[in-house]
């Protein structure tokens, strides 16, 4: 067992031994997989081609002792605590036409809504009601939601709720935008990088966007102190385990403090429609490998698991996840924010499921972490 090794490194013994292996069979042998495991676990990246067998060449077994690393890294630095976070979706409106979203703006059949600043409120009291520690506010990019709306409500929801973090997943705005809500009490951001590849951005994208622009957006929240979430979705359309290493390249460049990472599912009335959906099995594998590799991150059990996969969150959660983000939203709106179909937002995915999602935790030998749940070192620490 090579603990350390960079399996790029040319002329090295295992650089030899793993390139020797790529040409002769797909499958990892127990010696290179235990080396690769004892790198991650050493706090070193396995390199490119490490990261290639890591997702593409392992059989099950040597899958389910990764997800059991990860699950032990996982408890080790959180204690078997699960942070909550309250999910409010602000609005269904987006001017985006991202090819894979329900919200798109070229999609007449997505039912539109918007809350106000005194519904986000609502929401939140709510949600400190319940005691959740951390607000979400996601939404798609409302032109009427502009900056000076969102930094009104970021300002209303600090003042009422100083003791909670805010989180937002509001999009691409200019960096003045984001150092305006930083300033007005916001302390994380969410924004997917989707893909680092940029031929498969525009895959996913339209012309008007930017996989380089939202690049720049995650490095300048980073700037402002922003807790920093980027993630992909996987098995997305046209995707390769080539793109997939980029992701995971520019991961350990960005280092963000969240990583989301759910699978495609796909909309009605997108281009996307009739793709197939992710692989439940390679996002957990990849749940895995980032816990691994960012052993502090904070690291969701999506939604989207949940909802193409019954027992997904669990297994999510088993594979080193740490956070849930059930709903808050106002009951009457949660159907209509509908980025995929049949998306969960009811039972132990909804706020009100807490009692439930507490029993499921417990079941896991897990418990619901209450408080603000921020990234280690920003607080003290997990608790
Ligand atoms: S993915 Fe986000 S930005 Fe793209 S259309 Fe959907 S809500 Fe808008």
């Amino acid at each position: 067992m090579i603990k350390g090794q960079n399996y790029e490194k040319k002329g090295s013994l295992l650089y030899l031994c793993v390139n020797f292996m790529k040409e002769c069979s797909n499958k990892v042998s127990e010696s290179v997989f235990s080396a690769l495991l004892e790198t991650l676990l050493g706090g070193e990246s396995p390199g490119r081609e490490g990261w290639r067998m890591l997702l593409s060449g392992l059989d099950e077994s040597q899958a389910a002792r990764v997800r059991d690393a990860a699950s032990a890294v996982v408890r080790d630095r959180f204690g078997g605590g699960v942070y909550v976070r309250g999910l409010i979706e602000i609005s269904s409106y987006c001017r985006n036409n991202c090819y894979y979203c329900g919200l798109r703006r070229s999609n007449r059949h997505a039912s539109r809504y918007r809350l106000t600043t005194d519904d986000v409120l609502g929401c939140c009291r709510e949600g400190a009601r319940l005691g959740f520690g951390t607000f979400v506010l996601q939404g798609g990019e409302d032109e009427e939601q502009d900056d000076d709306w969102m930094e009104a409500t970021v300002r209303a929801i600090h003042a009422e709720f100083p003791a909670q973090a805010i989180t937002l997943s509001v999009g691409e705005r200019s960096r003045e935008a984001y150092r305006r809500f930083r300033e007005a009490g916001a302390d994380r951001y969410l924004l997917r990088h989707e893909t680092r590849n940029d031929a498969h951005y525009a895959c996913l994208h339209p012309a008007e966007m930017s996989g380089a622009h939202r690049r720049d957006c995650l490095r300048a929240l980073k700037e402002l102190g922003y807790q920093v979430g980027a993630g992909m979705m996987v098995g997305s359309p046209g995707q390769t385990v080539d793109h997939l290493l980029d992701d995971i390249a520019f991961l350990e460049e960005l280092r963000p403090e969240m990583i989301g990472m759910g699978p495609f599912v796909p909309a009605a009335h997108t281009p996307f429609a009739r793709h197939a959906a992710g692989s439940v099995d390679l996002t957990l594998r990849l749940i895995a490998l980032m816990r691994l590799r960012f052993p502090d991150a904070l690291i969701p059990a999506t939604t989207a698991l949940a909802t193409l996969d019954g027992r997904g969150r669990e297994a999510g959660l088993r594979a080193g996840a740490n956070v849930v983000m059930p709903n808050l939203s106002p009951a009457a709106v949660r159907g209509q924010y509908s980025i995929y179909d049949g998306k969960a937002s009811w039972g132990s995915e909804a706020a009100e499921g807490l009692r439930l999602l507490e029993q499921e935790l417990n079941r896991m030998g897990c418990h619901i972490a209450y408080g603000r749940g921020d990234y280690p070192g920003r607080d003290g620490g997990p608790k």
